[in-house]
């Protein structure tokens, strides 16, 4: 490119613009440009439309070789002649350009990328582009929007999960406000996420979805609330439904927390601390046996001798462990006669914790049994909610629900990102070899 002004287009790299000047100002680059003057007609009734002054607009674009850029594009304003048009004036417009905020498009795609598949924090693309903070969440909606909305996103579903998450922590001025996160199990994607865990908001869902759909889902896996459940009766009937494991063992280890705490401030006035020896045996008390070296079982065992007169939470640890011995199992007998087992030794235990989770546990038998019907994975929930739980660090709290539920799908639902942005070639290393 011998051309100047042609190698100046080559680099701005937007068809139909021609680049007036570039200079630098304290901190960027400016790059004057203007469209290509053509016969613009009006877009109201076609008549040829008549010049009418110009106004300088300021767009941020993606950084140029390092440095912040600016297009300040000189957009020219027209004005129809026909007498019977509507239409007065108007000005330029390109599909380069935002419509909604002042960023290019190619700005407001890397925003939505940084902030949607990266999960990175509004703030710091705020600092990185010099805009305002609804200038790139507006174009997180633009440009998210239609990739969160895209039918071929989600597909076909045959193994369903369906799992509690907060939206907000609780404040002074409202309770801790639950959501709930609808994932595809095998491809471990989030689907959807709808306001509150109660059986209408999900069952609203569910009914909105086309019944072609519902009725491909095989395996329905979700944690144990009766509120799910419920919304479940009647709409996913012809599904297997699975107590999610990962739910099933939080349950024993909360059981087992519980009776720690319980035992801990009888006996000894106060909450856990440091040297006290139930609260230094916490993790090792939740780790799977399996998993402790003998070692590690001695310390245990001794910190439970010491710190629990009663056996209590002596009897939650095997409570618990009872309960994991069913994930264990390697059929389906085995695992109706484990769990069979570990209801009776709860529901008879002299803990009133620990007959509550043998409770629970009877109530869900038949979902926990399923699990080995299915071998539907224990993974995915929760690996997506550690996914949600980055969306929500980046986000400080959010306000929106809307803005909330964008955010996750974008960073966890299956977005095609590929089509946004092919891949940069590789410049070869020069290898000694
Ligand atoms: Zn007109």
């Amino acid at each position: 490119m011998s051309d100047a002004t042609g190698a100046a287009e080559l680099l701005l790299g937007l068809p139909g613009f021609r680049v007036l000047g570039v200079h630098e100002e304290p901190g960027e680059v400016i790059v004057v440009i203007e469209l290509v003057a053509d016969l613009v007609g009006c877009p109201g009734c076609g008549v040829v439309a008549r010049a009418h002054g110009r106004a300088d607009v300021d767009y941020r674009d993606l950084p140029a070789f390092g440095r912040p850029a600016r297009l300040r594009w000189r957009k020219r304003r027209y004005r129809c002649e026909e007498r019977r048009c509507t239409i007065a004036t108007w000005s330029e417009s390109s599909p380069a350009f935002s419509a909604r905020c002042l960023l290019t498009h190619r700005a407001g795609r890397e925003c939505c990328r940084q902030v949607g598949l990266n999960a990175r924090p509004v703030a710091q693309m705020t600092r990185e582009l010099g805009v305002s903070w609804d200038t790139v969440m507006d174009a997180v909606r633009e440009h998210g929007e239609p990739l969160v909305d895209d039918p071929e996103r989600v597909g076909e579903v045959r193994q369903l999960g369906i799992d509690e998450t907060n939206f907000l922590a609780a404040t002074k001025d409202h309770a801790t406000l639950f959501a709930t996160g609808i994932v595809d199990l095998e491809r471990r994607i989030v689907i959807d996420v709808v306001p509150g865990n109660n059986a209408q908001s999900l069952g609203a869902w569910l009914d909105h979805q086309p019944p072609s759909w519902i009725s491909g889902i095989r395996v329905v896996a979700t944690d144990l609330a009766e509120s799910y459940r419920s919304a479940l009766d009647g709409r996913l009937d012809h599904a297997i439904r699975v107590a999610d494991p990962f739910h099933v063992v939080r349950l024993a280890n909360r059981c087992l927390d519980q009776v720690r705490r319980r035992v801990q401030n009888a006996t000894l006035g106060h909450r856990g601390r440091r040297r006290d020896p139930l609260y230094r045996i916490r993790k090792l008390m939740l780790a799977g046996a399996e998993r402790l070296e003998g070692a590690a079982v001695d310390r245990m065992l001794l910190g439970i001798r010491l710190g629990d007169p009663e056996d209590e939470v002596l009897g939650a640890w095997l409570a618990k462990e009872s309960v994991r011995d069913v994930y264990l199992a390697a059929s389906v007998d085995d695992a109706q006669l484990l769990i069979d087992k570990a209801i009776t030794g709860c529901t008879e235990d002299s803990v009133a914790e620990v007959r509550s989770l043998g409770r629970t546990l009877a109530r869900w038998r038949a979902e926990i049994v399923n699990r080995h019907r299915t071998g539907a994975s224990n993974g995915p929930t929760e690996g997506l909610n550690l996914l949600v739980k980055k969306v929500k660090r980046a986000g400080h709290g959010f306000r929106s629900f809307a803005n909330y539920r964008l955010r996750i799908l974008l960073h966890a639902g299956g977005v095609r990102w590929t089509e946004t942005r092919p891949p940069t070639p590789t410049i070869r290393s020069r290898s000694p070899r």
